[in-house]
């Protein structure tokens, strides 16, 4: 039995740049656009093992074009983000949790094992390098995107036995604002994001080509993201690529916060899962989101979502908000969602998020940069 190594982030070798980038002087970039100075590589052979990781000024990668990468898309990948906390030190939002569902969605697509906990270590020392490039603003920050492609370099189709792991980073700013206007989205049922057994559970790149077609047919009908449904019963599954919530109001003057589950349908999102744990702490006393009385009880609902309850429920007054959920945005408010030629339109339309969604979106970021401290969340 050949010796296969492990990921060992005390292999790391470290090749700063000559010359650094100077920062960007504006928001006024498109989101991904910039890049920083280096990035963590590392590869997988198959009867090697991972190779040292490094950290390397930011460049092209040189690939064999036969990499299954190019043509049976084994490919994943996370999104998560730095932020600066008031101490003037680098912050990670619940990153074991990045951890945890990478390594799911590499096993999803036969990717050869890597050890979670090293990963973070190597991405925290790049993180610490790449540190000037986290903007200090309030909802700004440093956007980390962790890669695992196949690089077997041959074309059978099978599993990739070999593997490149790279990450690399991307200054963010607010892609919405918490008092932005609330968004037109569009209900598509024709186009299916996901379905049973399918792979919409995961984070694998082969999720998101096809939905770039029914995305540009939305945007061109003025709608700025879709809603992704399922099945003869019109199942509302995800948004775009967020996790989507409603608020309805209930006869005894309580909220349901309601959100499809998790029947692989749709992505496990971190900005999913926090949101249910911090509102159901707030209806249990433990905390009180901003702007929420303590006495307004919050239910949350993780259950099956269909757009004739949208539409019920918006005739009779009881819809109150709709948002989209996820690390880019946080929360993004709902203003409008399209179905079958009508516009279900959103009280909060105007205002943009609501009494919930700008509660959440209020603790979320303080959570994040490390201003209200809560659990092990921010680290
Ligand atoms: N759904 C999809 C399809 C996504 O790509 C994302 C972004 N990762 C989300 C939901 C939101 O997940 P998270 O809150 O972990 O960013």
């Amino acid at each position: 039995e050949p010796h296969i190594a492990p990921l060992d982030a005390s292999k790391l070798i470290v090749n700063l740049s000559k010359t650094l980038k100077p920062l960007p002087t504006t928001d006024d970039v498109h989101f991904g656009e910039i890049k920083t100075d280096h990035m963590l590589v590392m590869n997988y052979e198959p009867t090697a093992g991972w190779s040292a990781p490094e950290i390397k000024p930011y460049g092209p990668l040189s690939l064999d074009p036969a990499c299954s990468c190019f043509q049976y898309c084994p490919n994943v990948f996370e999104g998560m983000k730095a932020y600066v906390g008031p101490d003037g030190e680098p912050r990670l939002f619940r990153p074991h949790k990045n951890m945890e569902r990478l390594a799911r969605s590499a096993e999803r697509v036969a990717l050869p094992p890597f050890d979670t906990d090293a990963l973070l270590v190597l991405i925290k020392r790049l993180i610490a390098i790449e540190a000037r490039w986290i903007p200090a603003k309030p909802g700004h920050s440093l956007y980390i995107r962790p890669t695992i492609i196949g690089t077997r370099p041959a074309l059978g189709v099978a599993a990739s036995d070999s593997a490149m792991i790279y990450v690399i980073l991307t200054p963010a700013g607010l892609y919405f604002k918490g008092d932005a206007k609330g968004i037109p989205i569009l209900a598509v049922g024709h186009s299916v994001r996901s379905w049973p057994g399918g792979t919409g559970g995961h984070k694998l790149g082969l999720n998101y080509a096809p939905g770039f077609l029914p995305q540009k047919i939305a945007a061109k009908q003025g709608y700025s993201q879709v809603l992704w449904l399922f099945g003869d019963d019109s199942r509302i599954t995800e948004a775009g690529a967020m996790n989507f919530f409603v608020v309805v109001q209930r006869d005894d003057g309580d909220l349901d916060v309601i959100t499809p589950p998790l029947d692989g349908l749709i992505l496990p999102g971190l900005t999913r899962a926090s949101c249910l744990e911090l509102l159901d702490a707030h209806t249990q006393g433990k905390t009180v989101l901003p702007n929420i009385p303590a006495s307004t009880r919050l239910h949350t609902h993780e259950r099956i979502l269909t757009m004739h309850d949208l539409i019920a429920w918006s005739a009779e007054g009881k819809l109150l908000e709709a948002f989209c959920v996820g690390t880019a945005v946080v929360i993004a408010p709902v203003g409008r969602i399209g179905f079958e030629g009508k516009d279900i339109v959103l009280p909060t339309e105007d205002t943009g998020l609501g009494l919930v969604g700008k509660g959440l979106w209020e603790r979320v970021v303080d959570i994040q940069g490390g201003r209200y401290p809560w659990e092990d969340w921010s680290v």
